[in-house]
């Protein structure tokens, strides 16, 4: 292994680290996934990947598409990428040098693989200013380098079309659509303040509820459900071991929830969340389990649960700045018992969401999602 791929790795464990605790994570294939730039669609050869629980596209395949050139310079440790307005340097793959020399970090390391680099599809965006749209229901990844871009469901393309046609597409007549989501409760205490807050502001969101927090929060989940909000099932104990090592151990914790759920409040639901991220359920034998589910992830994370300490005033830093650009946001928050500071920040997330021309929807059981970045 050379120099530079040790520097990479260890950057890159370090990210995971991060991230992750202690938990490995294997970077799995997430290779369905076409890419299509502007209307044009990339060979078969090019397809987005999960790395870690980030989406990325390989560089080398789209640079001609998208008019970037790529600069490796081994001796600094760094790659440069230009387009048509941008030149910027990442430095050790992860931290950015803006032209007036301003440096940022990326939420996701660069990774070298295959004689490829792949970029996380946030710093498209972030970076070098192009939008892209994930649609998961199709599944194609859209990278579009106008800024007058040809809305989802209208692309030029039979196959997306028909694709397209065949789901309901419930918020195409919004502009701007957010769905508030709320993992980890129901909690006795943070729950009833964020109801409370929802019907101050009439809005609805979804609860991806944890099947073992049912029976004793009972009438809080029957309010929710009076009070018009959406449920889903985010495995009935969240413990990794449980939930992961098997399909039968994932059907287990599934059953659980809904049943729970049943018996509480007479409903079942379709919808899933998995804990800790898309990332563990690529395998087939989970994917089967999952299959008359369907799995919600997000775009926009609120970062309430990267660090105990975090504040109100990040929280609602964090979600304004990634749904700044967007059409389509699914905000991932959490109303366990030690997000306090989540409730504290959701009136203001909920107010500059409608002051910038946000419909805010529950995620209904056949809501078409387009996970835009
Ligand atoms: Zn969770």
């Amino acid at each position: 292994m050379i120099k530079r791929e040790i520097i990479i790795l260890t950057i890159i464990l370090t990210v995971l680290f991060l991230l992750f605790g202690t938990d490995s994570v294997a970077a799995e294939d997430y290779n369905e996934y076409g890419i299509y730039v502007n209307d044009t669609k990339l060979d078969k050869g090019s397809t987005m990947q999960l790395f870690n629980g980030f989406h990325y596209v390989p560089l080398n395949k789209i640079k001609e598409y998208l008019n970037i050139t790529i600069t490796e310079d081994k001796t600094t440790n760094s790659v440069v990428l230009m387009n048509n307005t941008k030149r910027v340097k990442i430095i050790n793959a992860i931290t950015v040098e803006l032209e007036d020399n301003t440096k940022v970090q990326m939420d996701a390391p660069l990774i070298f693989k295959n004689n490829n680099i792949y970029i996380p599809v946030l710093s498209l965006v972030d970076i070098l200013d192009y939008n892209v749209e994930i649609m998961d229901d199709v599944k194609y990844i859209r990278i579009t380098t106008a800024v007058d871009t040809v809305p989802v469901g209208k692309l030029m393309d039979a196959e997306l079309n028909i694709a397209l046609a065949a789901n309901k597409t419930a918020d195409s007549s919004y502009s701007r659509v957010a769905y508030l989501t709320f993992d980890d409760g129901i909690d006795s205490k943070v729950t009833p303040i964020i109801l409370d807050i929802l019907k101050q502001y009439n809005v609805k969101a979804t609860f991806f509820i944890i099947g073992n927090t049912i029976e004793k929060n009972k009438s809080l989940l029957n309010r929710m459900i009076e009070e018009g909000h959406s449920i889903g099932n985010h495995t009935y104990t969240h413990i990794k071991e449980n939930i992961y090592t098997s399909g039968a151990g994932l059907q287990a914790e599934l059953d659980k929830t809904n049943v729970a759920l049943y018996n509480a409040a007479g409903i079942k639901t379709n919808l899933f969340r998995p804990p800790y991220g898309g990332t563990y359920i690529r395998s087939a034998e989970l994917q089967a389990v999952l299959s008359p589910y369907r799995t919600i992830l997000w775009n926009v994370d609120s970062m309430d649960s990267r660090s105990k300490s975090i504040t109100s005033a990040e929280i609602l830093s964090s979600v304004i700045s990634q749904v700044k650009n967007k059409k389509s946001a699914v905000i991932i928050m959490h109303d366990s018992g030690t997000h306090m500071e989540t409730t504290k920040a959701l009136p203001d997330i909920i107010k500059y969401l409608k002051e910038n021309g946000f419909t805010i929807l529950p995620i209904l059981e056949d809501t078409s999602i387009y996970y835009q970045y």
